[in-house]
């Protein structure tokens, strides 16, 4: 389809391939703007369906039905990178697909984005591909040790990663792999992760957010806060980073950098994210304009938002965990009046799963993140004093 650079004005039709909790906030900002959202996926009753005018439930390899989604609404753009490239091109014939495909081809592998970012002259983690446990064992020798073996394709929130102490732990850790290519990345001893969310608009104007500072539990992201706690020249470097990735790769939509942050201060990017970012959550409550509505800015050819930080804050994730001793305690939780509630709209809680989060705004980050863990602690504090009287 011929691309027009035209605005898509409030009342048309956005259609978002996903349909998970990225889709389901984006709705909100759009149908907040008086857009009317579709949503495709292979599920039913989903965080982005809840909320959208229309849920089609299909698979993504079928692409006739994907056509038909696409020529139903008037821009396509998606809440996950691994959505597959025929069905981007399936929707591309029909619609505007923002970003371009091309951007989710180089995001959706690692190697590949990697290796991108490598002949780009960005800076990134030592690595190596391999593609049998000899290569795990030979890559070690250049990366060094100890090293993380990573899936090649599909990860996300430390999904297909294993730690590796020596080569000797080559075979079992490419056996529980099972993929057909990896990639073998130097251990990283970071001060702390940064990530930067940036967006760019269809006529090239860039808008960028403060580098939020983030802390994983078991390659999961637990707690993110804002403005990041580093010397305001690594924070300026991340953004430049982020400005000139947009530009590479030639983005029109919102992009989130993570970066690992040396105890010297230099920057390697760990990972890129072509939408909505977890650890931009709190843009909704803390900035002008969140990142979902930049999103929606960007692909509909709108003028930006301001990403100006309007308080400190602090974002929890609220995995599936919180609920195994039963229903959280939600009023306990917003019994402090600085701490926003959001939920997805998930059924089932399972372990590991995000459910939702919880955002605290403060006078400085710390006192921020100290909020949001005293709210989370809340919700699950009755429980525990149940459980401790048997
Ligand atoms: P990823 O899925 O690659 O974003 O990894 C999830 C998390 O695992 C990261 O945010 C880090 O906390 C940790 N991690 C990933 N790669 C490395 C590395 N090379 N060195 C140390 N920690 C890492």
């Amino acid at each position: 389809m011929r691309e027009s650079k035209a605005p898509i004005l409030p009342g048309a039709t956005i259609g978002v391939l996903g349909s998970g909790q990225l889709g389901r906030m984006f709705a909100i900002a759009a149908r907040r703007l008086g857009y009317r959202v579709h949503t495709y996926s292979p599920d039913a009753d989903t965080p982005t369906g809840q909320v959208a005018d229309l849920e089609l439930r299909g698979p993504y390899d079928d692409l006739t039905a994907v056509r038909g989604f696409a020529a139903a609404v008037d821009v396509v753009t998606f809440e996950f990178e691994n959505v597959p490239a025929a069905t981007v091109e399936a929707a591309a014939a029909a619609a505007p697909v923002r970003p371009a495909g091309a951007v989710l081809h180089t995001t959706q592998h690692r190697l590949r984005e990697k290796t991108y970012l490598q002949e780009h002259g960005f800076p990134v983690t030592p690595f190596c591909a391999a593609r049998s446990a000899a290569e795990v064992a030979a890559a070690m020798e250049v990366v060094g040790r100890p090293a993380l073996l990573k899936t090649a394709g599909w990860g996300y929130d430390g999904k297909g990663q294993v730690r590796l102490a020596g080569p000797e732990q080559a075979a079992a850790a490419w056996a529980s792999l099972a993929a057909d290519e990896a990639i073998v990345e130097a251990w990283v001893d970071y001060a702390c992760e940064l990530s930067v969310v940036a967006v760019r608009g269809l006529d090239g104007e860039i808008a960028v957010y403060a580098p939020v500072e983030n802390q994983h539990v078991r390659g999961i992201l637990d707690l993110s806060l804002a403005p990041a706690r580093v010397p305001a020249e690594v924070a300026a470097e991340a953004q430049a980073i982020a400005r000139r990735l947009l530009l590479a790769l030639d983005v029109v939509g919102v992009l989130c950098v993570e970066f690992f942050c040396l105890p010297g201060g230099r920057l390697l990017i760990n990972e890129l994210a072509p939408r909505p970012h977890n650890s931009g959550h709190l843009t909704i409550d803390a900035c002008v304009t969140c990142q979902f509505e930049q999103q929606l800015r960007a692909v509909c050819g709108l003028p930006l938002g301001s990403t100006e930080l309007l308080r400190p804050a602090a974002m929890a994730n609220l995995l599936g965990d919180v609920w195994q001793g039963g229903a959280p305690d939600w009023a306990a939780a917003l019994a402090l009046p600085d701490v926003k509630l959001h939920l997805y709209g998930k059924t089932e809680a399972r372990a590991g799963r995000k459910m939702g989060h919880l955002t605290a705004l403060g006078l400085t980050a710390e006192g921020a993140a100290a909020r949001v863990l005293e709210a989370r602690a809340r919700l699950t504090r009755s429980t525990e004093i149940a459980g401790t009287h048997g």
